[in-house]
């Protein structure tokens, strides 16, 4: 024997008990933003370029993200962007920005070379 949810309108969401068409209770979650890990990587930029210092997964919204670029270019005395939610220093400065952002109580990994 089985509960058969219908009304002329449609299905019924047994969780919620609204018509399928307006539930909500599937709909996916948002996707979690990162795995709350700091990622700080080397990568080499275009072709036989300059390294450059990769900080992906800081937590914060675009002008969180700018300042934390503006702090880590002010300790390593280099340039750098904050472009696509990642940041970059130029040259290598892994292990300081490492030391940064571990200081600050963020969970930091090193990635990559
Ligand atoms: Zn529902």
């Amino acid at each position: 024997m089985s509960l058969v949810y219908s009304t002329d309108s449609g299905r019924i969401c047994p969780a919620c008990r609204q018509p399928v068409a307006a539930c909500r209770c599937r709909a996916p979650a948002p996707p979690p933003a990162g795995d709350g890990i700091v990622r700080v990587s080397r990568e080499k930029q275009g072709r036989g370029g300059k390294l450059v210092t990769v900080v992906r997964g800081l937590p914060g919204d675009a002008a969180g993200l700018a300042a934390w670029g503006k702090r880590l270019r002010t300790a390593c005395g280099a340039g750098g962007t904050v472009k696509d939610g990642q940041l970059e220093v130029q040259g290598d400065h892994a292990d300081r920005v490492l030391a940064l952002l571990t200081e600050a109580g963020l969970r930091v990994k090193r990635a990559g070379g």
